[in-house]
């Protein structure tokens, strides 16, 4: 290969990396910051405080206890952004699907059809993990009540 050859592949790959690195917020446009739970490193945007998850991060945070802490909660957060819709995806710019959660039909959250990466508003990863608790602790009463009977 020459030179010329080598310069575009390193381009390229140059570029490729940055746009990983530069992700930027589909609603409010701002950078994310990474945040590592329990092993797994989720971005968060630094404006909004919206909550980006890859594909399955969210299911493997939802069984951490603790993982709540992600999320910063809707309070000094613009509700116009958890209003807004037809979103871009950060990572492939494919429009985003206005998604409703199958057990709280009120969190509504964004999903990429493509890498299946899913937005989720500043409080609703909070909301979402409460129930999961919840539903879990009503299921242990349930299974505790039965051994007594
Ligand atoms: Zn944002
Ligand atoms: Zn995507």
């Amino acid at each position: 290969m020459d030179t010329v050859a080598w310069a575009v592949l390193a381009f390229v790959t140059l570029t490729d990396q940055s746009r990983k690195f530069n992700m930027l917020c589909p609603k409010c446009h701002s950078e994310f910051e990474q945040i590592v739970f329990a092993g797994i490193a989720i971005d968060r945007c630094t404006t909004c405080k919206g909550l980006w998850f890859d594909m399955l991060e969210k299911e493997d945070l939802l069984k951490i206890e603790g993982s709540e802490e992600i999320d910063l909660g809707p309070e000094q957060v613009d509700p116009k952004y958890a209003a807004m819709r037809d979103i871009e995806c950060p990572r492939c710019a494919q429009t985003m699907l206005a998604m409703v959660d199958k057990d709280q039909y009120h969190i509504k959250f964004e999903a990429c059809p493509v890498c299946y990466g899913t937005f989720f508003d500043a409080g609703e990863f909070q909301d979402l993990k409460e129930h999961t608790v919840l539903e879990r602790f009503n299921q242990m009463m349930i299974t505790i009540s039965s051994k007594f009977k």
